[in-house]
């Protein structure tokens, strides 16, 4: 455990180098991590996408999680745990890396969130294509991170708050680092997971719970136009959880208010990880 001045990596390593790793970002609730074992299985599911072995169990990297929360005092964090295939030699070749390089970061939960959830985000579609499933597959949480920072220039450029990517068929796919949800005439809509996307860990939850609540639920294939015509549209992340999309573009959605279907769903979102993490509150 070192403060972050003293946290040094190689300049060998290839996360630097290379982009040549994998990540988990998780949340934690009153000291605690919201479904801690789906975020490990994607990083096992990463880790096996990129060919890397780590000599760590599920429960070492708790343990770490816990420990870093700990030394940072934090009981409502995010935490971002990061795996690089490690230092070797230069070049390509993964041979001559020994051991991977394992960092644990905690940081406080962004401040603003209370109020984008009342007023609701733009969002901006972006010309970058997502990467397709088969070149490097965006259900890989990998640190190769150029497609999604490029797509976030284009967005700040028109002041969005997310840029929306479609894939190389023109469906949508997903935010840069959230999924997206639609919801038309009662129906919640959400881009399949063969769409070439991330299988978020929040948009399993809303499902979920939308699944719960009787609605009906499609993961199907959507068009530029089935997101412009929407009643409401909605982002999920682990830190956004359910944040609520009142423009894209120039399109104002839902009069420009925060709609009553991803209302209710955050709610339900949030009752649910109460109950799962048996929070008090
Ligand atoms: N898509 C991308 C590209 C992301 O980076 C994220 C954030 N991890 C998500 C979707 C949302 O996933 P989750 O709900 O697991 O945070």
């Amino acid at each position: 455990m070192v403060p972050e001045a003293n946290a040094k990596i190689s300049v060998l390593d290839r996360g630097f180098l290379y982009g040549d790793g994998v990540y988990e970002a998780v949340r934690v609730y009153e000291g605690k991590i919201f479904r801690v074992e789906q975020h490990w299985k994607r990083l096992d599911h990463s880790l096996k996408g990129i060919g890397l072995r780590i000599p760590w169990s599920h429960q070492d990297l708790t343990r770490a999680c816990v420990a870093t929360l700990k030394a940072n005092r934090l009981k409502e964090a995010m935490i971002r745990v990061t795996i690089s295939r490690g230092a070797g030699e230069l070049g390509y070749d993964p041979g001559t890396c020994r051991h991977p390089t394992f960092t644990v970061i905690a940081l406080p939960i962004r401040t603003d969130l209370q109020e984008r959830w009342r007023q609701g985000v733009k969002v901006s579609i972006v010309k970058i294509r997502r990467n397709s499933t088969r070149s490097l597959s965006p259900a890989i949480k990998h640190t190769n991170a150029l497609n999604g920072i490029l797509a976030k220039i284009e967005s700040l450029k028109v002041r969005a708050f997310e840029g929306v990517f479609l894939n190389l068929d023109g469906y949508v796919a997903e935010g840069t680092i959230s999924n997206i949800f639609i919801v038309k005439n009662g129906t919640v809509k959400t881009p399949a997971l063969d769409c070439g996307i991330l299988d978020g860990v929040t948009r399993h939850a809303v499902l979920e719970v939308a699944r719960g609540s009787g609605r009906k639920i499609l993961e199907t294939y959507l068009k530029i136009q089935d997101v412009l015509k929407a009643d409401e549209i909605f982002l999920t992340s682990t830190t956004m959880e359910v944040m609520p999309v009142v423009k894209v573009d120039r399109t104002v959605i839902g009069g420009g208010r925060p709609g009553p279907v991803t209302r209710s769903l955050h709610i339900a979102f949030r009752s649910l990880l109460f109950k799962e993490l048996k929070l008090h509150g």
